[in-house]
This record gives C-alpha cells, structure tokens and sequence, in this order.
C-alpha cells in the first residue's frame, strides 16, 4: 500500500503577542486540514510563552536573535533589529538547515515583521507565502506609497487630506504612524524594505476577510493580491468548545475575572485592554480613570504589569480602585476572548490593534477607540467610517483624550439610539465574519485554494 504522504509547513514569527495570535490561529487552522505545522520562534518566545509548549496541535521550534534573555527589545529597537538581520538570520538558516534533513516543507509562512527571514528561506530553496496580521486596508495603503502607485499629500501636515479610492476621503494623521515623518527613520525604511520585497513572495494571505474590505481586496488583484483568511481568530472564539486549547499567551491571564463578570449583568460592563506594547501616558490614565469613575459603569481594566516596558509605566490614581469598589475590576492579563465572548460585556475600549479588533467583530462587542499608533488609527478610522461599529475617541496632539470626551463615546455606545444602531451593525459584522469562515465561505474558500494550489501542489 502506498504510504500517505505529509505535507508540512513551517511559520517563523517573532515573539509578539500580536504577532504569534495570528501566526498560531493560522497554523490551527491548517492542522484541522491535515497539514503539519511547525512555528518557530526566538529563544525569547520559549522563555516567555506561558502554556506548555507539549499542549499544542502546532509544533514550536525556537533559534536565538542573537541577544541576552534579558536585553531590553522594546526599548532598543534599532539594535534588536540589527541582531536579527545578523545574527537572527545566521540562527534562522542553521535551525531550517537541519530541520530540513527531517522535515519536507511545502512552504514557509512568514508575518511582515520577519523580514530578515525572507531571503534565507528563499536561498534554502522553499517558497514563502506571507501571512499579512493587520487589515488589508493597510497593506493596500503602504503598497500604493511604497510602490508609488498613487500619489499621497504632504506626509508632514496631519491635517492634509488623503484622497484614495475605495477608502473615504481621511486625515493624513490616521495614515499607518509607520509610514509618517514623525516615526523613527527606523521603521519607514522597515516599510519600504518590506514592500519592494513583497512581489518576490509567491502567495500573501490576509487576516481579515473580504466581506468587510471587498473594495480594498479587489483593488489589490491587479497590483499584488491578497487573499483574507480570516477573521484570524482562535477556534474557542468561534465556538469550538475545547477546555484546554493552547494560547500563546506571554503574561499569566486572571481567570478571576470571568466569575466577576458572571455576576454582572447582560451588557453592563466596559472592557478596557490596550494589548501587548502599548504604554499610557499618565495624563491619559488618569483621563480614563476619572472618566470611567463618573460614567459609574462597571468595567473590566487590563493594565500589564510594569515588569515589562516599563520605561513610561504609569500609575492609577490614588483612591481610584478604593472609589470604584465593587463596579470595577483591574487585572494584569486577561483571557480575552472569555472576556469578549462574556454577554455582560457591552463594549470595549481599546487600543485597535487588528487582533483586538477581529476579536470585537467577532464576538459583536461594540468599539471605542483609543489608538496609539502602527496601524491602530487606521483601524480606528476604519471602524467609525467605514465599518461604523464603533466611534472614534477625539485626542489631542499627545494623543490624550479628555475625560469628557471619553464620558461622550461611553455615552453614545452604551445609551440611546446611537448605541442601539452600533450594536446592530456590530452584530451584522459578527454574523458577516462567522459566514466567511464556513463551509463555502468567502475565508474559507481562500484557505482551502492556498492549501490545494500551494502548500500541496509544492509537496515532492
Ligand atoms: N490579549 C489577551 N489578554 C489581554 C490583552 C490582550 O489575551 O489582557 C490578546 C488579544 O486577545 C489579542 C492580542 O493579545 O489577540 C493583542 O493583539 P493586538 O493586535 O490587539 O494588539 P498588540 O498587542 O499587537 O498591540
């Protein structure tokens, strides 16, 4: 009888909660259609991940970016991406050569922020795809400025208008931060670098999904194709009901959380989480604090602990968690997508970053946006204009709202007809993103044609 073949595909991510979710989620999905998947990561990511790595349908292999355990990433950027183009890439071609003497990998899925990654696989001869982890709005944008394909306003004035079609006519400030004058040298050259490596990829897959984009997807067929996937969420988030399914979570969540909000109840609670790097400052802590004690709703706060990226760490107020005793909860980390899921949530104040932002579509839950910077004030532009199931917090120049402003979007999420009507699109949005994961789904479909014309049309 003649053996079954497997077919066998490696991730490489780096060790970022936002980067590893999608990569993961991914990578499941895969496995539930009879691939092997293997996720490598840096030595960092197996020191910090919290579950046993022996729990997870997806195998992890680990190399060293060339920096101590300890060496501060998130605040010596220029230096952690030196290393990995160095001694990343050195580490990554040693791991891929021999777990290739075992392995026989179809392909190898990449996120944009491996870079380094791209040219050493591709001279160990393997096709990569790349997974693309935020909305295809912005791979669009930086497409078309990178490669010069439409023109763009003075980069310099945040009140210039940006005019492209199919997006609404919107401020240079809600333009992706990496792309602006006002960001590092650093990563503006990280993002053109990426964008003229792009077309050398064979296949780029998208996290979002078309039904919410389909104008932006379409543009793209004629320029470089992507094809959403998604929403790239976890399997428990879409009702797959497994008691221990493994999460690549970098912090201890709080379970206790969960029994708190149960005995809240239905659509009482604001869940507040800025996800997994951003920093507030404490003008915007105490804004949100003071808003969040006069709203006197109850709400849920995740604010990570200090122990990393602590360079602007800020503090509650004093008298705050005394002042709001028994309406208010503040965690360090949270189960998110329990939170999420937890019919006493009404709405969610966060940070935009496209996995929070999936997760929100699709378990309903309404948004108010606090962005800081990447791609979340493009999401949060996306999410009051053009997916219209949130509204958009209107900050200063320091990207600081007041606490009336943040009383105003709890107001018109939580009360009144305007909260009825955001609801209702929010619930529209989740029904939307369910449909395009199923069977003949629009998601659904994509994945099934990348695994059938590439990851197996590439098994030898
Ligand atoms: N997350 C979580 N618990 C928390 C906060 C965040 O599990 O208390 C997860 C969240 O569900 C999401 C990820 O961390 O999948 C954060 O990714 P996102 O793209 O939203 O933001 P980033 O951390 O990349 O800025």
């Amino acid at each position: 009888m003649a053996e079954e073949k497997i077919v066998e595909v490696l991730m490489v991510s780096l060790p970022l909660q936002g980067h590893l979710n999608p990569m993961l989620n991914l990578g499941k999905r895969l496995v539930s259609k009879g691939v092997h998947v293997t996720l490598a990561t840096t030595e960092e990511g197996r020191h910090r991940m919290k579950q046993n790595l022996q729990n997870s349908e997806v195998q992890f292999e680990f190399f060293s970016d060339g920096l101590s355990l300890d060496f501060d990433r998130s605040n010596n950027t220029d230096a952690y991406i030196n290393s990995l183009n160095v001694e990343g890439s050195k580490n990554l071609s040693t791991l891929l050569t021999s777990l290739t003497k075992v392995h026989n990998y179809s392909c190898v899925i990449v996120n944009p922020f491996v870079l380094f990654a791209f040219d050493v696989i591709t001279d160990h001869g393997i096709p990569c795809a790349m997974l693309w982890i935020q909305a295809s709005a912005l791979y669009s944008i930086y497409y078309r400025y990178y490669k010069n394909i439409d023109s763009f306003p003075n980069l310099e004035d945040p009140d210039e208008k940006v005019h492209l079609p199919p997006f609404p006519v919107f401020d240079v400030r809600d333009l992706p931060s990496f792309m602006l004058p006002s960001s590092p040298r650093l990563f503006r050259v990280y993002m053109n670098d990426l964008f003229q490596a792009v077309d050398k990829l064979k296949w780029v897959l998208g996290t979002s999904f078309y039904e919410i984009e389909d104008e932006i997807v379409k543009s793209m067929d004629s320029l470089k194709p992507i094809y959403p996937i998604g929403p790239s969420v976890s399997p428990f988030l879409l009702g797959e009901k497994k008691t221990n399914e493994f999460r690549a979570d970098l912090w201890d969540s709080e379970d206790s959380c969960i029994e708190w909000l149960d005995n809240k109840p239905p659509s009482s609670v604001i869940y507040i989480s800025f996800g997994s790097i951003t920093v507030f400052s404490q003008k915007q802590m105490n804004n949100l604090a003071t808003a969040l004690k006069n709203s006197n709703k109850s709400f849920l706060w995740v604010i990570r602990p200090h122990a990393y990226n602590n360079s602007n760490a800020s503090e509650l107020p004093l008298q705050f968690l005394e002042e709001t005793k028994g309406r208010g909860l503040v965690v360090q980390w949270s189960h998110q997508d329990k939170v999420l899921m937890h019919p006493s949530v009404a709405c969610f104040i966060s940070h935009c970053g496209w996995n929070s932002t999936m997760e929100a579509m699709v378990t309903g839950v309404p948004v108010i946006c606090y962005p800081e910077w990447t791609d979340q004030r493009t999401n949060a532009m996306l999410i009051e204009n053009v997916f219209k199931n949130g509204v958009n917090l209107k900050c200063d120049e320091d990207r600081v709202a007041s606490t009336e402003e943040i009383e105003r979007c709890i107001r018109e999420v939580m009360e009144g007809p305007s909260a009825l009507k955001i609801k209702k699109r929010a619930i529209e949005i989740k029904k939307s993103a369910k449909k395009s994961l199923q069977e003949g789904g629009t998601s659904n479909q994509n994945l099934d044609k990348f695994v059938n014309e590439f990851i197996f049309a590439n098994t030898v």
